[in-house]
Order: structure tokens, then sequence, then C-alpha cells
């Protein structure tokens, strides 16, 4: 065949495979232009999963009358002018090529009227090809309708899913671009039917309504903000507690620069945050807002612009891991706000049901008794067990700790204390495994972990393969506080372990260290391998289960808890503790106060 240029038509609708995809790509594209015109409110119905009918109406800026069959031109855009422009473009838009594209794969009407015109200008294309422009009427505003899409181009057509799928997709969308800003009224309707509705939110520090349409009330119930700045870069948005995290990563929106993305680089950032109080396999929610300076971001790097390419993606990611990794470790016991405002944020809520299938006292209430033994590890850290403890006095006192004054402990598993607002819940070993981890983690950044010299080594016989790795890992294991070597091909001695684990049976600590190292050798993060094992050190040294503890060893354990950062959450992400109101006490009880 010989070399030709291809009709301007043909061109559009190669430009439209890039672009328009199905009919989610074409409510993107007009909704996207409605902001970039300064809407204030957007309308959005839909026919039939979108295929016989997309429109889009706002009350933005309008074109002029001569504008308006000019913007079905291909590359026509008001929105840069020049190659600078490009590089710092805050506009959601400016290929010109939505538009044209859309037009050559659909029956396109376009109905545009701007502030201060006399009237509006509509024009109308099938398959790309255009009719003169005439005078309609219109409010100041613009409405794109969008019929038949793909009607000339049966393999596009093919690809468009049933009309339940199609609608998924568009309603996911227009969700993610209300979230991307509160601040303009959204509405989408699918034939007679009303799936979003988002009124403004103007002047309010957290858009409540919105999250709530898009994430449901639990989020709003167990998210915190986040409001972090660093040289060009500011982060905003609210992150999801731990112990609300979700089986699927269904409930992550990155916005930068006010433009929703999918990206690699901010994902990752986020995950790593999340990896010393997050289970495997279990995926934090959030909402979250990067102001860059658009310099440093690079827009143009897909033609439906959902990746982006920062300048300096380390730099990005490390503000962002850092940034949300702060405001996780803030997530410990804090006072609560006052005696009605009952419950802070972060408590997973025992239920009625839960209470009630709780053994009654004298069935299993093992009061605080002043048993010899004593805690080992570090759960009292400035006064060991066998010196200066203060005797708790006679009457508990009723304080504004946050998590009061230890009353008793349940069936060995958990520590009941009160403060002024009622009963708190502790898990004993949960809290005390959170507390010994992130003392293990502080002792590392100082420089090493305090070890303690074994009176008597201790032999432990291993298959020699886990020998050998315990030997590959020495290095690991040294600088976690072990002193171990090789005493032949099967046999190890441990002749120092980590300070804070004396008391534990070395050999068994041995070979669960080893256990989550070898885990940890699959990691490609350095770090996480690290703190797998000290996260297990810390399970193994933790108090266990039916283990007695005195009265004061349970308010020095709440009391650090009080002082550890991220201990609302164990290692795995569940809570460690909760509060149960005298109002929900009462509810209990039915008395009326
Ligand atoms: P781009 O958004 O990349 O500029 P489009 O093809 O999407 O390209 O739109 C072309 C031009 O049409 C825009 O630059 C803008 O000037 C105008 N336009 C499109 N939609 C609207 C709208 N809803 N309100 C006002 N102007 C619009
Ligand atoms: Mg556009």
């Amino acid at each position: 065949m010989a070399i030709r240029i291809l009709p301007e038509e043909l061109i559009d609708q190669i430009a439209a495979g890039e672009v328009i995809e199905r009919p989610a790509s074409v409510v993107k594209e007009l909704i996207e232009n409605s902001l970039d015109a300064g809407a204030r409110r957007i309308e959005v119905d839909i026919e039939r999963g979108g295929s016989s009918l997309v429109r889009v109406r706002d009350d933005g800026g309008g074109m002029q009358p001569e504008e308006v069959a000019l913007a079905l031109a291909r590359h026509a855009t008001s929105k840069i002018a020049s190659l600078e422009d490009l590089a710092s473009v805050r506009t959601l838009g400016f290929r010109g090529e939505a538009l044209p594209s859309i037009a050559s794969v659909s029956r396109l009407r376009l109905l545009s009227r701007a502030a201060g015109a006399e009237h509006g200008t509509e024009v109308v294309a099938e398959a790309g090809s255009a009719r003169p422009a005439r005078p309609a009427a219109h409010a100041p505003g613009t409405t794109v309708e969008v019929r038949d899409l793909f009607f000339n181009v049966p393999a596009r057509r093919k690809f468009v899913r049933t009309e339940a799928t199609e609608l998924g997709h568009i309603v996911r969308l227009v969700e993610r671009l209300a979230l991307s800003r509160p601040d303009v009224s959204f509405r989408l309707r699918h034939g007679e039917r009303t799936l979003l509705t988002a009124p403004a939110e103007t002047g309010v520090e957290r858009p409540d309504a919105r999250l709530r349409a898009v994430l449901g009330e639990p989020f709003l119930e167990h998210c915190v903000a986040v409001e972090q700045r660093g040289g060009p870069l500011s982060l905003e948005g609210w992150i999801g507690l731990p112990t609300a995290a979700r089986a699927q990563a269904d409930q992550q929106f990155w916005f930068v620069n006010g433009r929703a993305v999918r990206d690699r680089v901010l994902m990752n950032a986020a995950r790593m945050a999340y990896r010393d109080v997050l289970f495997h396999g279990r995926h934090p929610a959030y909402v979250l807002y990067l102001t860059i300076d658009p310099q440093l971001v690079d827009v143009n790097a897909h033609p439906a612009k959902l990746e982006v390419r920062f300048r300096e993606s380390r730099a990005v990611h490390d503000f962002i891991f850092r940034a949300l990794e702060r405001t996780l470790a803030a997530t410990r016991p804090q006072p609560s706000v006052s005696a009605n405002e009952l419950v802070p944020v972060s408590l997973a809520r025992v239920t009625p049901q839960a209470l009630r299938s709780m053994p009654r006292p004298g069935a299993g209430l093992a009061l605080g008794t002043s048993a010899r033994e004593s805690l080992h590890g570090a759960v009292v850290r400035d006064a060991p067990a066998s010196s200066a403890i203060e005797l708790p006095a006679a009457q508990p006192e009723l304080t504004d700790r946050p998590l009061g004054t230890a009353l008793a402990q349940l069936h060995g598993i958990y520590i009941l204390a009160q403060d002024r607002e009622g009963l708190l819940v502790i898990d004993m070993h949960a809290a005390h495994e959170r507390v010994l981890y992130e003392q293990l983690k502080a002792q590392r950044a100082q420089g090493s972990i305090a070890s303690q010299l074994l009176l008597a080594p201790v032999t432990v016989e291993l298959k020699s393969h886990e020998l050998d790795a315990a030997l590959e890992q020495r290095a690991e294991f040294t600088r976690a506080g072990f002193e171990i070597d090789a005493l032949g091909p099967t046999r190890l001695v441990v002749r120092r372990v980590p300070a804070l684990s004396v008391g534990v049976d070395p050999a068994a600590l041995l070979r669960e260290t080893l256990a989550a190292g070898e885990l940890g050798a699959g990691s490609h993060h350095l770090e996480a391998a690290a703190d797998r094992l000290l996260a297990t050190l810390a399970c193994r040294t933790a108090v266990h289960a039916h283990r007695r503890l005195t009265l004061p060893e349970m308010d020095a354990l709440l009391r650090e808890m009080e002082r550890t950062d991220r201990a609302n959450q164990c290692n795995h992400g569940r809570p460690t503790w909760t509060r149960l109101t005298m109002r929900e006490l009462d509810q209990l009880f039915l008395r009326g106060r």
C-alpha cells in the first residue's frame, strides 16, 4: 500500500481508542472539563450503563459562541499555549483531544453559554462530522450529551460489558471525582434512579457527608486526620486506623494536585507506613491529597492521566512514608474527650452481646494478687519488680490517666481497669507485645539492643539447614541482642539473649526468631525483615495468657502503653484495649440516669 495521510476522522477514532475505552471514560473527561471550567454544580445523567446516554451539565464558565464549534476540533484547548505552560499545568485537561475523540465515536451535542453572553450556542456532531453551530437556549454553563457510544465502531462496542458492569465503573469514577473536590456539588442519576447526591461541603474541616457517601460510616468512626508539610510538598486527608483495615485494597484514594491517580510510588509509601501495624493481607483505607509544585510532577505520562511521574520520586516517597508513619505512631491511648463525648474514635467498642457472654464476678475473676513471680521483661522499666514498686491505694483512685487504674485480671487474659468514664478492658498479651516491640525498635535505633550474658549457655539442637540459616543471619541475630555459635553440624550454643527477653526459654526464643527470619528473608525490604525478627522476639517475650500479674504490674503495663507509640493496636493490627462507659453499662442494666 502506498503511504498516505489518514483522514481526519480516522485519526480521531484512533486517538479515541487511547482515551475513550468505555462509557466511564466519557464521564471522566466530561466531568474533568466541568471542573476545569470552575463549575460549582455538576449533574450527570446516564442511561443503559452509559452506552445509550451520558449527559454532563455544569454551571461553569461556559464558552463563547465562536468557541463552541472549535472545542470539537482536534488539539483545540484553552488550557495551555506553550511548552512552559505544560510544565506547570494546573488543570485536569490540556491535551485538547477528549471532545473530538468522543465526537468521533458517538452522536454528540454540545451546548454552552458563557457568563454574560446573551444566549447559548449549540453544535451537534455524528461520528465526528459536525453541523454548523447555532443559537440555543441554555443557562450559563455547559451541557454535553453523548448518545450511542461506539455506534460506528463495532469492534469497540464488543468490549463494552453489561449495563451493570459499566455502571459500576461509572459510579466508582464519580465517587472518586467527588472526593477530589468536596467543595463542588455532584449528582449522579441512572435513568430515574439517583445514585449519588453530594452537596458541596464548604468551610468544613472534614467533608463528612461525602466521606460517608463514598467510604461509609465505619471509616468516619475509625480514621485520623493527616496534615503534614515539607518544602514543596504537603499532605492532607484521612487515614483509616489499623484496627479498621480491610480485606481488599478498595478504599485507597490518592489525589495529586486535585487529580485522582493510581500511582505506585504513592501506594507503596502508604503500604510501608502501615507495615508495622497491619497484619499481612490486610489493607488500609485512606483518602489522601498531595499538593506539590506542578513543576515537580509530570502529569502527561499517560493519555488518561491516571499515572503521574514525580521528578524526585524517592523524596516524595520518603515524605509520604514519614508523614503517615508519624500520624500512625500517635495511635496510643489518649484521654477521652469529655464525659459525654465518651469514646475516642480509635476504639473498637465492646458490644452488649459480647459483654453478656463475659463470665460473672466470682466465676473466674482473678483479683490482682501479690503473686511472687515477677513480670520478666521490661514492663516495669523504671522500677524493677523486686524493688521500688508503689503499692496501690486501698481504694483505686479515679484518675485522668487514659487507661485508668488496674482493678483485676480476667481469666489471665484481660486486665480490667477503671477511670472516670467507666471500665477499660485491656488485652494483656497484645498490649505488652506492642510495648516490647516499640522498646526493641527504639533500642535498635539508638545503636544496639541491650543483651544479657546467660549464666549457663544453652545448647539448641537444630536441623542442619536451620543451623546454616541461623549462621547466615548471624549479623541480624547479633544486632537483635543474641550471641550464637555453632557447636557442630546440628548444634548451636546461645550465650547471650536480648535483655528484655531474660527469663524466656532461650531455645524456644531462638527457634521462633529463626522461623521469622526465614519468612523475612523473602522480603525485599531489609528493614521490614529486621522488624519481623523484633516483632517475633516481642511476641515470644510478652506475658502469655494465664500469667498472674500483680496490680502494680498491671498498672505499670498501662502506664507503659500510654507512653508507647502505636499502642492502640497489637503488632497484627488488632485493638489492644477498649472502654465501656458508665452510660453504656447503665444501658445494659436499663438504668436511666
Ligand atoms: P482539554 O480539556 O484537554 O482542553 P477537551 O477536548 O476536553 O480538551 O476540551 C476542549 C476545550 O473545550 C477545553 O479546552 C475548553 O476550553 C472547552 N470546554 C470543554 N468542556 C467545557 C466545559 N464543560 N465548560 C467550558 N469549556 C469547556
Ligand atoms: Mg478535557
